[in-house]
Parts: structure tokens; sequence; C-alpha cells
């Protein structure tokens, strides 16, 4: 079924909050099977709420609000829909009960301003809110279009979606259910990635296929649309096994994979522990790592070897090599592993070092620059990357392909 999301707000328009409430509309919907075709979001004025309800209910007959539900905003969303399917308000004496119980339990007088909070539109079904005060409304006209009335505090939304609104919808919805599931890689390109991937969309159709790159490489999201849950279930794990295959040595992981939590996976199960060496990522690598619960059962630390001073002083970086190759080369980075590994006498190491940017890229060492090792035992891997983006972004960057200069070392050698 496809249906419509209004979400209400000046402060969305203002760009002083974000519309949460429609991106968990939309995955949620999708998840139940109603397809979310369009979206709109108006400020708080009644007939900017009135003109955007009218308009999405005469494209698909079924729509979605959040928001200027509560007192506070003059309950104008409940008013505008009721004048717009030809319903008056009237006093709904259960709504009225419970909202003078919760007044009563919070130990305060109700405020004569909330009893408008007790009218309802005729003949509206009542989606009871325990998180707030302002209830939920799903209210049908005589042609059998549907609005339903959510608030805007998210909390309150999510929980009378959840509870209320997704198990009417899903009576009505005959069990198609929208699905999608992710493969992550990481260290290739996205055109590149769409080249070994290939026209696969003709053959995997009525599934679809999206490419999401991202600072820690490109996702292939696969959707199955308006399939049951076992067909769309069955699909997709055949079409994710065949771009996993495809993707090759750059695959590593599904839905919510961590790159960094793989890797303390492999090292765990070959109960080796991991120390890095950091320049231009300045930390970004240990914070990608420490972010794994468990970690520390691996993950011993590392040295921020920023200036030359801690790369020679502390990781017995030659100064020779600093002098005659620069900081960032591929002598300096594999001394810095070596060293940084010498130093803990641990089995795995990392290091990195290159140029962050802004400033101090030269011709033959641009701005993203990046050089890595990873060692594992005797056995060490360099790579020279280049990469895209400013600051922030190599620097995420470098420290996913670190990773997975490391991932790829242990893999080959099992
Ligand atoms: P009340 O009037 O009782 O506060 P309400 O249903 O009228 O409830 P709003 O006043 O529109 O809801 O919004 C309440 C709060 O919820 C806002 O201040 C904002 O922080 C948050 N909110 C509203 N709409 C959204 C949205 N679309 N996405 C994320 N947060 C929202």
């Amino acid at each position: 079924m496809k249906l419509e999301v209004v979400t209400i707000g000046t402060e969305l328009l203002l760009g002083q909050i974000i519309d949460t409430n429609a991106a968990e509309l939309g995955r949620a919907l999708a998840a139940a099977g109603a397809e979310v075709v369009r979206r709109s979001s108006v400020a708080d004025r009644p007939e900017a709420i009135r003109a955007a309800v009218a308009e999405a209910l005469e494209r698909t007959g079924f729509v979605i609000t959040t928001g200027g539900l509560g007192p506070t905003r003059d309950d104008m969303t409940k008013r505008e829909v009721a004048a717009l399917l030809g319903k008056t308000l009237e006093l709904d004496a259960a709504v009225l009960r419970s909202l003078e119980e919760r007044f009563r339990r919070l130990g305060r007088p109700m405020p004569a301003v909330n009893r408008t909070q007790a009218e309802v539109p005729a003949g509206a079904t009542v989606l009871p809110n325990p998180r707030g005060t302002a209830p939920g409304l799903w209210v049908e006209d005589t042609r059998g279009r549907v609005v339903v009335m959510l608030p805007g505090v998210p909390s309150e939304m999510r929980g009378l979606l959840a509870e209320e609104v997704l198990p009417r919808l899903a009576a009505r919805t005959s069990g198609a259910v929208v699905r999608s599931r992710t493969v992550r890689t990481t260290g290739i390109a996205e055109s590149a990635l769409a080249e070994r991937v290939g026209a696969i969309e003709e053959s995997i159709a009525p599934l679809t296929l999206a490419y999401l790159p991202s600072v820690e490489g490109v996702d292939l999201r696969v959707t199955a649309w308006g399939l049951r849950p076992d067909e769309a279930d069955r699909s997709l794990t055949e079409t994710t096994a065949q771009l996993r295959e495809r993707a090759g040595e750059h695959w590593y992981g599904g839905d919510g994979a961590d790159l960094a939590a793989v890797v303390l996976d492999q090292l765990r199960a070959r109960q080796a522990r991991l120390v890095v060496a950091e320049s231009c990522t300045g930390g970004v690598l240990s914070a990608r790592i420490t972010a794994v619960p468990g970690a520390s059962k691996v993950f011993i630390g590392g040295v921020v070897a920023y200036d030359n001073i801690v790369k020679s002083g502390t990781l017995d970086v030659p100064p020779e090599l600093l002098d005659q190759y620069g900081a960032v080369s591929e002598p300096v980075v594999r001394a810095m592993a070596e060293g940084v590994q010498r130093q803990f006498a641990v089995d795995a190491a990392l290091a990195i070092t290159g140029v962050a940017g802004p400033t101090g890229g030269t011709a033959d060492k641009p701005v993203g620059t990046v050089w890595f090792v990873a060692r594992y035992g005797t056995e060490a891997r360099a790579l020279k990357r280049i990469f895209p983006g400013d600051r922030n972004e190599i620097r995420a960057r470098s420290a996913q392909a670190a990773l997975d200069l490391l991932r790829r070392l242990l893999a080959d050698k099992p």
C-alpha cells in the first residue's frame, strides 16, 4: 500500500530540529510493507496544514501526520483534519478521564487548556498514548480515506507507531513487506565496484540495488519490494550471496558490520594482540578500535607519533630515513610499524603516516597521500593511497584503510 507523510512544525522548516520522525516513519513503514511515496513538512499554520493533508489525501488516500497535536500548538492538526473531513469535534469521555488521571498521578490540577485535548473528530479511533498527554487519532472518511495523526515528540510518535499504527496497517497490507539487506565493501571505488558487479539489476528484478558510498567504503543495498516475507528473505539471501562473490576481497560484512570489529574478531581467534602507531590520524584509528565492546582483550593501545621527535624518539625510526624520504614515505611507515611492534612485543601492528591537509601537500605527495603498514608476526604489507575529501574525511578513510590492510593480511594467513 502507498501512503504519504506530513510532518508539522515551523522548527522543521527553520532547520532548528531535524525531521527524524519522517525518517523513522519511512523505515518502519517500509519494513511493514507500506510504501511512503511522498513526504512534506509544513509550518504550524492552519491553512498550510490543511492544504498539505488535503493534497496528500487526494493522491494516495492515506496520510500520517506528526506534530501539532498538543495544547501548546492549539491542537491545530486535529482541528484542520476534522474540518477537512467534514467532522465535528466531540468530547471523548475516556480521553478526558485518562487525562485527569494522569494529572492526578502527577499531583497537579489539570489546566483548562488540556480539556480541548479530550476532543476528537466524530467517529475517530483514539490511539492511547501512555508516554504523553495527546493521544494519536485515526480518522476515516466516508470514502474510506484515512488520516492518522501522531504527536511530534519522537518517543511518543515511536511508541504509537509500533503499538497502534503498524498492527492496524498489517491488516490492510495483505502481508507484503519491503525489506533490505546490505553488503559492505571497502577499498574499491564505486565505479570499479559497479564494473565488478556488472549488469545484475535486470536479473535480480523486482529487487533493486543501490550503491551507497561513504568514508568507510561502498555499501550495496538490495531491497525487495512488496513480496511476502518468506519470498523477500529468500531472494535477498540469493542476491546478497551473488554480490558478495562479485565484490570478492573487498567484501567485509553485512548489515551493520564494523570493520574494526571484524579485525578484532580475526585477531581474537588467533589469540593475537594489536598495537598501532598513528601519525596523521592522531588517534582516529584507536578510537575506531576502542569503540568496539571487548576491544581490550585484543587492543593494547598505541603511540600518536605526530612529530618526527616521537617517530624517532619513541618508535626508533632512524632520523636518516626521515631526512632522506620524508615522514610520509614507505621506509618511514615500515619503520614505524616495526618499531611499535618491537617496543610492545605483540603479534600485530598497524602504522599510518600521511598528509591530511588542507596544507602540507607537494607535487609528489599531494594532500590525501597516506602510507600504511600492517604487520602480523614477521610479515608486513605496505600500501599507499591518495584519498579525496577534506581533512576529516581523509583521516576517517585512513583508519578504515589501515583496518582493511590488516583484515586482508590475516585473511590470507589462515
Ligand atoms: P506538544 O504540543 O504537546 O509539545 P505536539 O504533538 O504538538 O506535542 P509538537 O509541539 O509539534 O508536537 O512537537 C513537540 C516536540 O517534538 C518538538 O519541540 C520537537 O522537539 C519534536 N518534534 C516535532 N516534530 C518532529 C519531527 N518531525 N522530527 C523530530 N522531532 C520532532
